[in-house]
């Protein structure tokens, strides 16, 4: 029988990193059925998700354009998925 944890918190791991972490404090980013990679700040667009965390060397463009081109099969250019380095946390 599964156990439930009742406090259970989504984790998904971040594109980048590697790192898994609870899914709120990632950014979704998705690759739409037009094949257009875009952030989803709703974390509702349809298409295929990947997730990148806040750290700052995630977001830096060059890796995270590897890291989304390797998990989404995607040819984003660096530069083309700006993230703003968060301010949300404050
Ligand atoms: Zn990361």
């Amino acid at each position: 029988m599964p156990k439930r944890r009742p406090d259970h918190v989504p984790m998904r791991t971040c594109v980048a990193c590697r790192q898994v972490r609870p899914k709120r404090s990632l950014t979704r980013i998705v690759r739409g059925p037009d094949g257009a990679v875009a952030i989803d700040p709703t974390g509702k667009a349809a298409g295929r998700g990947t997730y990148v965390c806040d750290a700052e060397a995630c977001r830096e463009p060059r890796r995270l354009a590897d890291a989304v081109n390797r998990a989404l099969g995607a040819a984003v250019e660096p530069g083309s998925l700006q993230l703003e380095v968060t301010d949300a946390a404050t």
